[in-house]
């Protein structure tokens, strides 16, 4: 093989090599290049025996390169597979499946029927992700209906109504209609009354042991062939305030024999001692059981199709008994698996979170640790990056895992191409409780014989934005790890090549090309006299160190790539430190 087919296979690789790695987002291999290869170039093909050897070392280059090196790179080698790679992330893959009977319907109408006990954890956006995503693609309805009937043991927090509302919009939807249940207790009354004149509940004061017992063998309890005036006048006086909790509830009259116990005479309405916190709902003590209650919003809300946990099947079946008293028909249901979501130790639930936050081991909803939408908001994620995850688990009945790195990958996609690039040189690590041992120390080292500063871009892809004025000065900070044996040189990155002499680092006459062919190391640091300090909390703990001084001019809520650290969102800068959160890699 002579040097310049040599030159021209190593070219070919290289271009391959850095395609595959992007477009997998993993390391490239020799195997998965080689038919590619030597199927497009038949004059490689006599040569096949060597061509692994002189690929192999450009692989591996390649893949020492971090992304943004390899875009860089592509788009220098073949700029046409670039926009290749950026034209299939357009691709709009729709997974979900249709929605049964969609054409029997005018207009396709579902709700998300929220709890307000406490913002939502990452879970929770499945739901208005997916019939967001519905409502967009029939031009349907997404309607919002707080189920906030419990308050005692699911007891709603005032404040997360509205926080609720605009995780939706984080999120990227806007609700045709707003509802909360506690707002519609005298519909639900009327329709109780109804349901009396029909026959079908009656009140009863059965001991709850005593009722499960007679349920459970088949058997009626004595109050279930009452007269309807008797009941009437006792569902009038729960409604009156009369009883105490415990004393008497409404049942559904169902069939009491029924082979599942569970759908046999459910209740309806019961008595709650607990004023409602809302000053709106405050004054009533008889309220409505979930069941009860949702479904008769969702018809006459027109919801035409409900999503619900595969575990909660037994609830159209109750509320099948109601809806057949009325004569109404009952809306399609999806029922689909749990969702996990993985990467994180706290588990996602309401009242664990809430609990952590009481005892002070979270700093709050969206202490970065919590698997929660506000934490994840805080971090620079963007709603959409969530919406397109969840979408993507599809509506099947099995359990589903929500990996976050398809999260940081989606969220990666919106935000590299906005996202200035800053120096950030971590100097040491908080593991708030964590157990993570990540230890990290920035040393000075002066710099002789180079420019007084450095003048790296805004953005590699991005010339128009403009550069970034670092003075160099007499000295920089690295991390440890970043210095290299005495006699060796580093790149600082955006200033260029030096030599370590033991003591300082010389400036050298060379250009980029040692970096590829020399494999000398391209590192980040920050001026040791100009900076900004910089607490970085992530889901392990908090990462402090220096940036770049442009980082105070960073606004709040922008996000920001620190170079060889990954996408942060500015949070704040106070008086003794700037605080940014760590979004991925
Ligand atoms: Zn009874």
């Amino acid at each position: 093989m002579d040097d310049e087919l040599r030159e021209r296979v190593r070219r070919e690789a290289e271009t391959a090599a850095l395609f595959n790695a992007l477009k997998h987002g993993s390391d490239a291999q020799v195997g998965a290049i080689m038919g590619p290869l030597m199927g497009e170039n038949p004059d490689f093909r006599p040569h096949g025996d060597e061509i692994p050897g002189v690929v192999a070392p450009v692989i591996e280059d390649v893949n020492a390169m971090d992304r943004e090196e390899k875009r860089e790179r592509l788009a220098e080698l073949a700029p046409e597979r670039v926009e290749e790679l950026d034209a299939e992330d357009d691709e709009d893959d729709q997974v979900l499946p249709d929605l049964p009977h969609a054409d029997d319907y005018d207009e396709i109408r579902m709700r998300c029927a929220p709890n307000p006990n406490g913002p939502w954890h990452i879970g929770h956006a499945r739901m208005p992700a997916v019939i967001g995503t519905y409502a967009e693609e029939y031009d349907g309805e997404f309607i919002v209906r707080f189920d906030d009937t419990d308050p005692e043991t699911k007891r709603p927090l005032l404040w997360a109504y509205d926080e609720i509302l605009e995780e939706i919009e984080y999120l990227g939807f806007e609700p045709a209609e707003v509802y909360r249940a506690s707002d519609r207790l005298e519909t639900y009354y009327e329709h109780a009354r109804e349901l009396i004149e029909l026959g079908g509940a009656y009140t009863c004061s059965c001991p709850a042991g005593e009722f499960s017992e007679l349920k459970n063998s088949g058997e009626a309890c004595p109050h279930r062939e009452k007269d309807i005036e008797t009941v009437r006048e006792e569902f009038a006086a729960m409604v009156d305030g009369k009883y105490d909790s415990g004393e008497m509830v409404l049942r559904v009259k169902t069939d009491i024999e029924h082979k599942n116990p569970a759908l046999r005479d459910w209740v309806a309405f019961r008595i709650i001692d607990t004023p409602h916190p809302r000053e709106e709902a405050e004054q009533y003590r008889c309220w409505p059981m979930l069941d009860f209650q949702s479904g008769v919003d969702d018809h006459l809300t027109g919801v035409t199709h409900i999503i619900r946990g595969i575990d909660l099947q037994d609830s159209a079946k109750r509320q099948q008994f109601v809806y057949d008293y009325f004569d109404w028909d009952y809306p399609e249901v999806i029922h689909w698996g749990h969702v996990q979501v993985d990467a994180y130790d706290v588990s996602m639930s309401t009242s664990t979170i809430r609990e952590l936050i009481d005892a002070g081991d979270l700093d709050g909803w969206d202490d970065p640790r919590a698997p929660t939408l506000p934490s994840v908001q805080r971090r620079g994620i963007r709603g959409e990056a969530i919406v397109d995850a969840m979408v993507e688990l599809g509506t099947s009945t099995s359990n589903v895992d929500l990996a976050m790195s398809s999260v940081y990958s989606n969220n990666r996609d919106l935000v590299d191409d906005e996202a200035p690039r800053q120096f950030f040189v971590r100097d040491g690590f908080d593991d708030r409780g964590s157990g993570a041992d990540d230890a990290y120390a920035a040393i000075e080292v002066p710099v002789e014989g180079g420019p007084d500063s450095a003048s790296p871009p805004v953005h590699p892809e991005h010339e128009d934005r403009g550069e970034r004025d670092i003075p160099v000065a007499d000295g920089v900070l690295i991390e440890e790890e970043d210095l290299p044996a005495v006699g060796e040189r580093v790149w600082l990155k955006g200033y260029g090549p030096v030599r370590y002499d033991g003591e300082r680092l010389a400036f050298l006459d060379a250009d980029i090309d040692v970096v590829r062919e020399e494999g000398v190391d391209v590192v980040h640091w920050v001026p040791a006299d100009d900076n900004v300090e910089v607490r970085l909390r992530t889901m392990d703990g908090d990462v402090t160190g220096y940036a770049e001084p442009g980082f105070a001019d960073v606004d709040a809520d922008e996000v920001v790539q620190f170079v060889r650290v990954g996408f942060a969102r500015c949070d704040r800068h106070d008086a003794d430190e700037s605080v940014a959160y760590y979004a991925h890699p």
